[in-house]
């Protein structure tokens, strides 16, 4: 599954592609959205964000068009003369200027007012998205010390969208290694300068992340991984999928643990309790 990062860059194409650029044509599968097709002729996509997994493309009109990929949509690129070959079913079709942006297989489509979004019954749901929201570290501190989130062991609630939306599973252990803090801990437990460390690598881990196209490792720590012949799979890592190699920082071996029922690495040493 893609985390917040791969969901944001594929965000950023689709801007490329159309964002900015007025609309020509629009084509939707489904039938309450088919009908209003012919409204969006001339009006301007002005902006693609994400919030969590979900895409949402903005249009001058303060329409936005919701959609979530889940396991099986993609979005193709392409010009408006050369669609692509493929045999899955089409479900969103926008030309922009004769570039054309068209999203195949999902399911989970719908139009939005930009005033109404946040009743949308999935978004309602999620905490900020540090890639499309200004979200800053004092922000998701003040999350973290929220009632419900408080007391829950961080391994279970940097998986959880509620917290910020767009974290992951290899985002998970890398933000617990930088913030060298092991998964059972609690925000309760953490002095408040160990929950601002944390807050702050939340937000730094992911923007990295999405800068880097998913490469959370330090530079003077990927020149030593590469100079001991690690392939990229695991020198893109601090720790994710590093199990049995030694930490960058103390040298001691990174193990695998499972952590709400998915696999997390860590540092005994440098996360120790
Ligand atoms: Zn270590």
């Amino acid at each position: 599954m893609p985390e917040g990062p791969e969901i944001r860059r594929a965000a950023d194409r689709i801007e490329q592609q159309i964002g900015g650029r007025v609309i020509d044509a629009a084509w939707f599968a489904f039938p309450e959205l088919a009908e209003q097709a012919s409204s969006f002729i001339g009006v301007r996509v002005v902006r693609v964000d994400t919030w969590g997994k979900a895409m949402l493309i903005r249009f001058a009109d303060q329409r936005v068009l919701y959609s979530h990929n889940q396991l099986y949509g993609v979005w193709k690129l392409h010009s408006e003369d050369k669609p692509p070959n493929t045999k899955r079913t089409l479900r969103v079709r926008l030309t922009a200027e004769g570039r054309c942006a068209s999203l195949y297989s999902a399911s989970d489509i719908s139009l939005w007012h930009a005033d109404n979004l946040t009743e949308h019954p999935f978004l309602a749901r999620l905490g900020p998205d540090l890639l499309s929201q200004k979200v800053a570290p004092a922000d998701v501190q003040q999350r973290l010390n929220l009632q419900q989130f408080h007391k829950r062991s961080l391994g279970a609630l940097l998986l959880d969208q509620g917290l910020v939306a767009g974290l992951g599973n290899y985002l998970r252990s890398e933000i617990l290694f930088f913030s060298q803090l092991p998964p059972n801990a609690r925000p309760v437990d953490l002095t408040p300068e160990q929950q601002k460390t944390l807050a702050a690598c939340i937000i730094d881990v992911t923007r990295q992340a999405y800068q880097t196209a998913g490469v959370t490792n330090q530079e003077a720590w990927i020149a030593q991984a590469k100079a001991a012949g690690e392939s990229r799979r695991q020198w893109r890592f601090a720790v994710f999928d590093r199990a049995g190699l030694e930490c960058h920082r103390c040298g001691a071996v990174i193990e695998r643990k499972m952590v709400g029922s998915r696999r997390l690495y860590l540092c005994p040493r440098c996360q120790a309790a």
